[in-house]
C-alpha cells in the first residue's frame, strides 16, 4: 500500500515545517490520506486554548499548507490532521524550535540563534576517517558530579566553561578533552528525547537519550530555559562552537531507526502506520530496536526526513559527523544517499554506526546496513565487536576472558582485528572473512555506554590479580585500540578507569537511566590515575604522529604491515613502514603474566612501552631487551640523516 502512496504522493521540496520571515510564515505538512488538516497558534507553549486556527488546503502531491501573514516569531504551534473522522493534534514533525518537553512547535528566527562569531569558526579536517579519535560523551555526565565547579552543571553551556580544575588542581572539562588530544567529541542523544522532564530539572533525573520525541530540535533538559524554544537552539550552538575553537569536530548520535512513542507519536499522528514497518501483510508492527518500533527507512518520504533532518544539522548546527544508532534498521541505498548528500554540505564529514539491529526486522537482510553488508555502504564505519571481543572477551559475558586479560587468543585473531579486519597477505583465513575492504570501516573498541565499562569489565574477569596488574591490562586494550588499523573509539573517562558500581559490588552494565552517582564522570580519578591517563594521552599523541598508525587503504596496509613470525608464545608483533616521520615502526604485544626477551639487530628509538608513551625517545634499545608483562612496546627507527657535507664545504 505505501508503495503506491510514494509513487503516487512524493514530494521534493525542501520547505516542510515553518518558514519563517519578517512578514509571513508558511506552514507546510505532508499527510496525502489525511481528511483535514488545521494550523494551531498558542501564545505560550504551556496554553490549554490555541488563539488562532487556521485550515489548511492540500496539494496534489500531498501537502497541507497555510500561508500566516505577520510576524509569527515566538508563536507556538501545533497541526491538527484529522484521520478516519478522528483529530489528532501534534508537533510539527519538522518543527526547528519547541517549547517545553517538545510538545508544540515554535516559529523561530534562527539567525537569532546564532552566537557571535558562528559564522567564523574553523572547523576541523578529515582527509581519512583513519585520522580521527572519536570521544564518546554524555551531556550530564560530563559536568554534574561535585568534584569539579561548573556554574552550568548537566547543561550544554558547562562545554564553554575554561580553566576548572578537580579538586586536586587537575584541569578538567573542555580543558582535559583538549590535553587528551581526541579530534572528535561523539555526543550522546542531544535531539529532543522523550522521557527527562524538562519542567522538573531541578529533581535529579537521567536518561542516555536513546528515546526520540523530536528529531530537529535539541534537548530541552540541557538548556538553561526550556520553555522558550530559542534558548535550547543558543546554548547547544555555544557548545558546539566552543568545541570547535578547541579543535575538535562535534559527532551527533542519531537515533531514527526508532520512536520513544508509537501510537501516540508525531509521525503516527501526521500519517498512521506510515513512518513504521509492518510485518508483511499485517497490521503488526515491526520491532527491530526492541524498543517498540522500527523506522521504515526505505519509504521515500521516510527517507526524505531522514536526510533532510541531517542535513539540517550539517549545515545549521555545523555537526561534522553522525554515529547511527542500530544502524542494521536502515535499509543500504538510504545511508548511502545521506552520506552523499552530508559529503556535499562538508567534504569531512564522518558517519559510522552499530552495524547490527536490535532484534528481527521487516527488512530483508540484504538490504539491512549491517556490519556483513559494509560493501554496500562503502562510506560508512562500523563498530568492530569483533576487535572489542578479541581484546577483553565477550561483550555480555561477565567473566569470558581476552586477549589482554588472559584467554589463550588464538594469535591470528589478534592480528586480524590490527590490521583494521581488511584483508591481509600474512593472514590467509581473513581474506575469506574480512568484511571491509577499508580500514575507515573498522571502528575499534573496548568501551562504550553499552555494556560494562572495560575497568569493571577486567574486575570481573580478573578478581584475582592485583589493581596494578589490571591497570597494565587496561593500558594493553587502549594500546591495543591507539596503535591499530581503522577507527579508534574511546569512552569519555576511560582514560581515567571508568567504573559503574552498584551497590553491593556488583556493576552497571546497562545505566540509561541510572543516577549521576553512577554515571557522572569522576573527575577526581584523573588525579588517582594519572598514570592511566598519561598513557591514553601519549598513545593519541603517537597515533596522530604517525601516518603509518592510520593508513587509509587497503593497499598500504598490505604493503607496509608485515606481522613478526616465530615469536614466544602468545605474542603478536609487527612492522609498519611507509611511515611520514620514521623509517621504521615496530610494535609488540606482550599478553603473558611474565616477562619476554627480544632482541634487535641494530638500534631502535622507544616510545612506548608498558608503563609510558608518546611522541619523545624514552629510551633506546639494542642487543637484548624486555617487554614487561601485559605490556607493549613501540620501537621507531629514524630515516637516515641527509648527506649535508657537500653544504658544509660550500660554507667553509
Ligand atoms: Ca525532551
Amino acid at each position: 500500500m505505501f508503495a503506491e502512496i510514494d509513487e503516487k504522493y512524493k514530494y521534493d521540496g525542501n520547505d516542510l515545517g515553518a518558514v519563517y520571515s519578517k512578514n509571513s510564515t508558511v506552514f507546510k505538512v505532508w499527510s496525502p490520506l489525511a481528511e483535514d488538516a488545521a494550523v494551531l497558534l498558542y501564545h505560550k507553549c504551556t496554553d490549554e486554548k490555541p488563539f488562532r486556527h487556521m485550515p489548511m488546503k492540500k496539494s496534489r502531491e500531498g501537502v497541507w499548507s497555510k500561508v500566516a501573514n505577520g510576524d509569527l516569531k515566538g508563536v507556538y504551534y501545533t497541526y491538527q490532521i484529522t484521520h478516519d473522522s478522528i483529530s489528532y493534534e501534534t508537533i510539527d514533525i519538522y518543527a526547528k524550535a519547541s517549547g517545553v518537553n517538545g510538545i508544540m512547535g515554535m516559529v523561530v528566527d534562527l539567525d537569532e540563534t546564532d552566537p557571535a562569531g558562528w559564522d567564523k569558526q574553523t572547523r576541523p579536517e578529515l582527509k581519512s576517517y583513519t585520522d580521527a579519535v572519536i570521544y564518546e560523551l554524555h551531556v550530564r555526565d560530563f559536568s554534574i558530579d561535585k568534584s569539579v565547579n561548573f556554574c552550568y552543571k548537566g547543561r550544554f553551556l558547562a562545554f564553554v566553561e575554561k580553566g576548572l580544575v578537580n579538586e586536586a588542581g587537575d584541569s578538567a572539562g573542555i580543558d582535559h578533552i583538549k590535553e587528551l588530544g581526541v579530534t572528535h567529541v561523539q555526543l550522546m542523544p542531544c535531539f529532543d528525547y522523550a522521557t527527562v522532564d524538562e519542567a522538573d530539572v531541578h529533581r535529579p533525573q537521567f536518561n542516555w537519550g536513546y528515546d526520540p520525541m523530536n528529531y530537529n530540535l535539541p534537548e530541552g533538559s540541557y538548556a538553561t530555559n526550556p520553555y522558550d524554544g530559542k534558548v535550547r537552539i543558543y546554548e547547544f550552538k555555544r557548545l558546539i562552537q566552543s568545541l570547535h575553537n578547541a579543535g575538535i569536530g562535534v559527532i551527533m548520535d542519531v537515533v531514527y531507526n526508532h520512536t520513544y512513542a508509537t501510537a501516540d507519536s508525531c509521525f503516527t499522528k501526521t500519517f498512521p502506520k506510515y513512518y513504521y514497518r509492518q510485518w508483511q501483510d499485517t497490521e503488526y508492527y515491526s520491532n527491530g530496536s526492541g524498543c517498540g518500533n522500527e523506522v521504515a527507512t526505505e519509504r521515500y518520504m521516510v527517507r526524505k526526513y531522514i536526510v533532510d533532518s541531517l542535513c539540517y544539522w550539517a549545515k545549521e548546527y555545523k555537526i561534522d559527523g553522525f554515529r547511527f544508532d542500530l544502524m542494521g534498521l536502515y535499509d543500504n541505498e538510504t545511508i548511502n544517499i545521506i552520506y552523499e548528500k552530508l559529503h556535499e554540505i562538508n567534504p569531512n564529514i564522518i558517519i559510522y554506526g552499530e552495524g547490527w539491529t536490535g532484534s528481527d526486522a521487516a527488512i530483508p537482510y540484504e538490504q539491512r546496513a549491517m556490519k556483513l553488508n559494509a560493501r554496500h555502504v562503502p562510506h560508512a564505519g562500523f563498530f568492530s565487536d569483533d576487535f572489542r571481543d578479541t581484546v577483553k572477551g565477550n561483550n555480555f559475558e561477565n567473566r569470558d576472558r581476552g586477549y589482554v586479560n588472559g584467554a589463550p587468543v588464538n594469535e591470528d585473531f589478534v592480528r586480524e582485528v590490527m590490521c583494521g579486519r581488511v584483508a591481509h597477505p600474512q593472514i590467509p583465513n581473513l581474506n575469506k572473512y574480512a568484511w571491509t575492504d577499508t580500514p575507515q570501516q573498522t571502528v575499534n573498541y573496548v568501551e562504550a555506554h553499552d555494556n560494562l565499562t572495560l575497568w569493571d569489565k577486567l574486575s570481573y574477569t580478573n578478581p584475582t590479580d592485583s589493581i596494578e596488574t589490571r591497570m597494565q591490562m587496561d593500558k594493553m586494550a587502549a594500546a591495543m585500540v591507539f596503535l591499530s588499523q581503522g577507527i579508534p573509539f574511546i569512552q569519555a573517562g576511560q582514560e581515567f578507569l571508568r567504573s559503574k558500581p552498584l551497590p553491593g559490588g556488583a556493576f552497571d552494565h546497562n545505566s540509561y537511566k541510572s543516577p549521576d552517582i553512577i554515571n557522572s564522570l569522576k573527575w577526581n580519578r584523573k588525579t588517582e590515575y594519572k598514570n592511566v591517563c598519561d598513557y591514553y594521552k601519549g598513545l593519541i599523541a603517537l597515533r596522530k604522529d604517525h601516518s603509518a598508525f592510520r593508513f587509509p587503504d587497503r593497499d598500504s596496509i598490505g604493503q607496509n604491515l608485515t606481522y613478526f613470525s616465530k615469536l614466544p608464545s602468545r605474542v603478536v608483533g609487527f612492522s609498519l613502514k611507509g611511515d611520514d616521520k620514521l623509517q621504521e615502526i615496530i610494535v609488540f604485544l606482550n599478553p603473558n603474566n611474565y616477562e619476554i626477551n627480544l632482541f634487535a639487530f641494530e638500534k631502535y628509538n622507544v616510545y612506548a612501552d608498558g608503563e609510558r608513551a608518546g611522541t619523545d625517545i624514552l629510551y633506546t634499545v639494542e642487543g637484548d631487551y624486555k617487554v614487561a608483562p601485559y605490556s607493549i612496546i613501540v620501537l621507531g627507527k629514524p630515516y637516515p640523516e641527509p648527506d649535508t657535507s657537500e653544504g658544509d664545504n660550500t660554507n667553509t
